[in-house]
């Protein structure tokens, strides 16, 4: 028998102060895949990700992680489980140093030089930056930052809302090399942009989100037609 996929969100409805902006988020992300979630601004994309790590309760439907429902699980339990969110604005320190910053990881994890070496080997950018002021950091180095401490607790699945966000192209194809070296190694990655193009190469399906419902999902190549009349319309 195959393994249940990693993740699946099943008819998920959520939303703010008793007003659904989800309805009805069906979502699997399998073990080693890279999915992405498409669609413009205020579409729902941060919230089903807020759902998916515990910080917002669903009004209705399924969280099922590794094949048991786990709604209502808090944050910190389902980072046991090996779910790590990366969030818009990266969520990193900005007044401790990047080796401050890696080394709150290290209490789920593996010792503080290994968590550094690793940082330094994907990122090396980081390794004459050790003692730098995360706020002081480029926008590309905080995101790099923010992935190296992602990874640091050798998540199941790494979570990443809108990573290219306020990037130079330059630094956002860099980042995702670096996204589709980690999901080659085995990490599964669920992804949220506003723009298509950068995700087309790595990501092996995506979802397109307007408006609180997934409208089509397929291959990204596959999507352009629901893509484009998604931003038009949006
Ligand atoms: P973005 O690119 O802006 O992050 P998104 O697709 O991630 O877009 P969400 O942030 O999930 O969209 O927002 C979906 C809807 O929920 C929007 O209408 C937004 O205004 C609303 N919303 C988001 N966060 C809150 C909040 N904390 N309180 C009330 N409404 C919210």
């Amino acid at each position: 028998e195959a393994p249940p996929p990693l993740v699946e969100l099943r008819a998920i409805h959520a939303g703010y102060d008793g007003i659904d902006v989800l309805h009805g988020i069906d979502l699997t992300v399998g073990r080693g895949r890279v999915v992405a979630i498409l669609g413009p601004n205020g579409a729902g994309k941060s919230t089903t990700l807020k759902v998916l790590a515990g910080l917002l309760p669903a009004s209705s439907g399924d969280v099922v992680v590794a094949g048991r429902r786990i709604n209502g699980a808090r944050a910190d339990d389902l980072a046991r489980r090996g779910l790590c969110l990366i969030p818009e604005g990266r969520g990193i320190f900005p007044n401790l140093t990047v080796r401050e910053n890696l080394w709150m990881m290290t209490h789920r994890g593996p010792a503080r030089a290994e968590v550094e070496e690793q940082a330094v080997a994907r990122f090396p950018q980081l390794g004459a930056r050790m003692d730098q002021t995360s706020g002081t950091l480029s926008g590309g180095q905080q995101q790099m930052l923010a992935m190296a401490r992602g990874l640091a607790t050798e998540p199941a699945l790494l979570v990443l809302d809108e990573l290219s966000m306020g990037l130079a192209p330059i630094v956002v194809d860099d980042l995702y090399a670096t996204v589709a070296a980690v999901a080659a190694e085995g990490t599964s990655i669920l992804l949220v942009e506003q723009f298509a193009r950068i995700v087309m190469d790595v990501a092996h399906e995506a979802s397109v989100m307007v408006h609180g419902h997934i409208v089509q999902t397929g291959r990204p190549r596959d999507l352009e037609a629901s893509l484009s009349q998604a931003y038009l319309g949006g």
